[in-house]
């Protein structure tokens, strides 16, 4: 079977690109893992994706945010950040009004980017069948599915998740930090309004958000070490129901679970290189991100997109969509896009879950300078705002 490109791994990411490339005349093939049924009806995975307005423009012009139920996006007014035991609070809010971002369940999210890639007769979605090796020379490349069927392409991009076997079989390294701690995610109804406002509480011994979805409900986040995570996965709902009220210091009242509970490992990722003879990493292959800062799917959907446009417009023009240029190309926009985040990313999770003395003063100091620091606040929420494309690199 012979492709233009092909994409391992049908999650958000890998279906974003192939979404992208619809309309340009290319045969993009999609090899995912799990079955199609997954990938039509996904469930409930306890993620709430923070969308920048930059992702909601992307999502857009593949036709996939018409695809999500609107009364199933929710918007955030204002993001806050919370120290310890202070009530002192470091704010982000749009100065000219309207939302700072939206909130959409991840799982609705990979509907409607099923949904919009399988809508393109370009597109062919091997479902149920796994990557299980890549071969690329200057020529072309060759993959190989676990049925033992072997697809040829120009270009293989993969999409498998941080911890990317293809990544690691092409011989690209990356840099891995083990947080050493879990993340449990769930929705509650609670008392008290949450007027839009997502709050970030790093605590002494605990990282607490808090997304604001429809209604008195809010998607909990709950970080902690993995054996104290064990204990409080261990209770009854009416016991965790009780447990989160109090975690939270009754800030919204009384906190009910409406929704099962889900653990996610934190690990941060960054591949060494995102490209390598006719082969690409988008998603979260090239950037795993911590997800406090509510950036990975953003970035995978950013990276998608520069590896997109600059695939279209060789293709319009006759040209090599792999050639070493363009493929360099994209990795310097993606890195130059995603690095300084990442890092700065890490370094706040380090300092905010670190309760020790000295740390404990330096994360207030540095709350209230920041506070204090109107163009740091501005330029952060203006990021958060920008909905255009970045100038090329
Ligand atoms: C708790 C939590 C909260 C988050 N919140 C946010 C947020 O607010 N904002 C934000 O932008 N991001 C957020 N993220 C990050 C976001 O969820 C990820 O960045 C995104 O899901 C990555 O998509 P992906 O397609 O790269 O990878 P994945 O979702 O991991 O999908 C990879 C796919 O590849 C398939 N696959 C793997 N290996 C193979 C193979 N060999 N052959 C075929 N298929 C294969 C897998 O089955 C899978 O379907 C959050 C993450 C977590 C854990």
């Amino acid at each position: 079977m012979q492709f233009d490109i092909v994409i391992a791994g049908g999650g958000p990411a890998g279906l974003s690109l192939a979404s992208a490339l619809g309309g340009s005349g290319l045969s993009v093939a999609v090899v995912e893992r799990a079955p199609e049924t997954e990938l039509a009806d996904p469930a409930f995975d306890g993620r709430e994706i923070a969308l920048t307005h930059r992702s909601v423009a992307l999502l857009k012009e593949t036709g996939a945010w018409d695809r999500i139920p609107a009364d199933e996006i929710a918007e955030m007014s204002t993001a806050r950040v919370l120290n310890g035991g202070s009530l002192y609070a470091m704010n982000f809010s749009p100065a000219s009004g309207g939302p700072l971002g939206h909130l959409v369940a991840n799982h609705l999210i990979r509907r409607a980017v099923y949904q919009t890639a399988i809508a393109h007769d370009t597109i062919t979605l091997l479902a149920g069948v796994s990557v299980t090796a890549v071969h690329t020379t200057t020529e072309g490349g060759i993959v190989r599915l676990s049925d033992g069927r072997d697809l040829s392409a120009r270009l293989v991009v993969a999409a498998d998740t941080r911890f990317s076997e293809l990544r690691r079989s092409q011989g690209i390294p990356a840099r891995m930090h083990d947080f050493g701690r879990m993340m449990m995610v769930c929705r509650v109804e609670h008392d008290l309004a949450h007027d839009g406002v997502a709050t970030e509480w790093f605590d002494y011994g605990q990282t607490i958000a808090m997304l604001p979805i429809k209604g008195n409900c809010s998607s909990f986040v709950l970080t902690l070490p993995a054996r104290e995570m064990e204990q409080v996965m261990a209770l009854d709902d009416d016991a965790f129901s009780a447990e989160a009220t109090r975690r939270y210091r009754e800030r919204l009242g009384r906190m009910r679970l409406i929704s099962k509970r889900i653990t996610y490992p934190l690990v941060g990722v960054y591949a060494e290189r995102f490209v390598a003879t006719r082969f690409a990493l988008v998603g979260d292959a090239a950037v795993g991100m911590h997800p406090v800062t509510a950036h990975g799917f953003n970035f995978g959907l950013q990276g998608a997109d520069a590896l997109a446009r600059r695939v279209r417009a060789a293709a319009a023009k006759g040209g090599d969509i792999a050639a070493p240029a363009l493929l360099r190309a994209y990795e310097r926009e993606h890195r130059l896009a995603t690095f300084p985040t990442y890092a700065a990313t890490n370094a706040t999770v380090r300092l905010f879950t670190d309760a020790r003395r000295p740390a404990r003063m330096l994360r207030d100091v540095l709350l209230r300078v920041g506070n204090m620091a109107a163009p740091v606040r501005g330029m952060i929420t203006r990021h958060l705002m920008e909905s255009g494309r970045p100038k090329p690199a």
